[in-house]
């Protein structure tokens, strides 16, 4: 390789993952980032409590959307141990005396929908479906080659492409099944990063992408310690292996002329030279440093709202369930609660926050039973954690401007649990917290929403994304990674994968 020069803008997740492969491949890798550490969105934050601190997730939580591959090639996998429950999931709908289990097994699940939520349709079919749509994406990880319709045609057949693509979420959930319940646990992922309606074209996608990770077969868990030993460990085997990491300082211009990069750290400016330079950053920040006028514009008609919460919960002793069962496993299953019965009041739900002058509309909570998890991990912590990803937000307020929010939230989940006594700490964090603590443009997980125009083979900067589509624009020597490219968000690592082995295609 001739050109060998990599500078990476930012050390979130796809910037750790693109560094780790390209100086693997011989390149010589700077990282620079704004923060202090490196890890964007996959991060701890400390609460201290009765003079005991202890270490939570303050943005992602659970690992299920990395490739097993990426968790292996980089060296993650012999550092870090996980744990997936296996456990049912537990679901309570408003007004249930019993919850509903979702059993990993299709039959099961197939039984347990009919007795308890009256569905007819066919739950095994939808399952058997979404697993060739799931590989013939993974597939395309693997080797990573961005998508495209015809070859998703040829390889799926036009009806699955149109009812599990290009589709409409509707459409979708229509096909496979009867009953409200069924419709209404699915579409939790069409909203999951953003306030998307249920009748947008391409809103189906968002389905088996979700589904799509193989470190767990598609399931999510739980890493020892927290979800943040994935970057910071990253940051630790990228170093060993020569990446000069540059923190606590920001990258304010780009001459894509001369390839020079300027940042800031301690009130000086200082200048990296490049061969190939890739922006791991939300697309915002990308245009604005490498962006023409005409760029800045389109990157700001792009859609990106985010409608999604978080509450952290501290237990002076371990959380005791109302539900469960006997098995080992049982407090670290992950549990919802929908506030809604039908799909119409979902939408309804998800799609009020647009109107910042709503605060909150409640939909559904995802709780994540970490401390549970940390306990199967052998580990034993000062505090037994939660934390719950919920809906809906507009963008107007911070978490800590709506007490009454937080408070009712809290106790939702302590209706549940047996000693909510021993809840000794809260913070709710809103998508305005999501922009102002990680930059996401609109509060967005995915840094823009999944919709069509932005989706699929969409999901790119490219001026010709047929020639390269990891590449910014028309720029020869630019890239962007950030999850704003496909496939998506989340503590995956796919879009810093997929862009590196373009980079380093380019280079030979
Ligand atoms: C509350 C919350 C819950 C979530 N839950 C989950 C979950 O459970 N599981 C999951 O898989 N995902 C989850 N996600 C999503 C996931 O965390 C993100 O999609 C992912 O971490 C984004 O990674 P990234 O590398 O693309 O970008 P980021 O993490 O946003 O990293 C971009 C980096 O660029 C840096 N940067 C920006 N501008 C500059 C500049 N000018 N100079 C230098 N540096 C710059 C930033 O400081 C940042 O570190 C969650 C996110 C949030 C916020």
């Amino acid at each position: 390789m001739s050109e060998r020069r990599i500078c990476i803008v930012g050390a979130g997740i796809n910037s750790l993952v693109a560094a780790n492969y390209l100086q693997r491949a011989g390149c010589q890798v700077t990282m620079i980032e704004r923060g202090s550490k490196v890890g964007g969105a996959c991060v701890s934050e400390t609460a201290t409590v009765g003079g005991l601190t202890h270490e939570y997730a303050l943005g992602a939580s659970v690992l299920g959307l990395m490739q097993r591959f990426v968790f292996e090639e980089t060296g993650l996998s012999q550092r870090l141990s996980t744990f997936v429950p296996t456990h049912p999931k537990i679901i309570h709908f408003a007004g249930d005396v019993e919850p509903t289990w979702i059993y990993r097994d299709a039959t099961e699940l197939d039984r347990e929908l009919a007795d308890k939520w009256g569905e007819r349709g066919d739950v095994e079919a939808f399952r058997a479906d979404e697993a060739r749509v799931v590989s013939y994406l993974q597939k395309g990880y693997r080797n990573a080659r961005p998508p495209s319709l015809d070859e998703a045609r040829s390889e799926l057949g036009a009806s699955l492409v149109e009812l599990w693509i290009t589709g409409s979420a509707r459409a979708l959930l229509d096909h496979y099944f009867t009953s409200e319940r069924s419709k209404i646990y699915m579409a939790m992922t069409i909203t999951e990063s953003g306030p998307v309606p249920l009748d947008d074209p391409y809103s189906a996608f968002t389905l088996p992408l979700m589904d799509s990770g193989s470190i767990f077969d598609g399931y999510y868990g739980f890493v020892e310690g927290g979800i943040w030993r994935i970057t910071e460990t990253l940051g630790e085997l990228n170093q060993d292996m020569g990446v000069s990491i540059h923190l606590d300082s920001t990258v304010v211009s780009v001459d894509t002329t001369s390839h020079k990069v300027v940042y800031d750290c301690d009130r000086r400016e200082h200048e990296v030279r490049y061969d190939k330079l890739i922006l791991g950053t939300d697309p915002v920040t990308a245009t604005k440093l490498v962006g023409n006028a005409e760029q800045v514009e389109s990157t700001s008609q792009l859609k990106f709202r985010g409608s999604s919460g978080k509450l952290n919960l501290m237990f002076r002793k371990p959380v005791r369930w109302k539900h469960g069962s006997d098995a080992q496993d049982s407090d670290a299953a992950f549990r919802f609660i929908f506030d809604v019965n039908t799909l119409e009041d979902f939408e309804r739900a998800a799609l009020a926050v647009i109107d910042d002058k709503v605060d909150y509309v409640p939909g559904y909570m995802q709780i994540y039973c970490e401390g549970a998890a940390m306990r199967q991990l052998g580990r034993e912590e000062p505090f037994d954690r939660l934390a719950i990803f919920f809906k809906n937000f507009s963008l107007a307020n911070n978490g800590s401007s709506l007490p009454e929010t937080a408070a009712i939230s809290r106790q939702k989940v302590l209706s549940y649990i047996e000693n909510p006594e021993d809840c000794v700490w809260t913070r709710m964090l809103t998508p305005k917290d999501l922009c102002e603590l990680f930059h996401f443009p609109g509060g967005n997980l995915d840094h823009t929403m999944l919709t069509g125009g932005q989706t699929f083979f969409d999901r790119n900067y490219s001026a010709d994304a047929g020639a390269g589509f990891y590449r910014f624009g028309m720029l020869e020597d630019v890239y962007m990674c950030g999850s704003a490219t496909y496939p998506c968000g989340s503590v995956a690592g796919t879009p810093g994968y997929m862009c590196s082995e373009q980079v380093r295609r380019e280079l030979r």
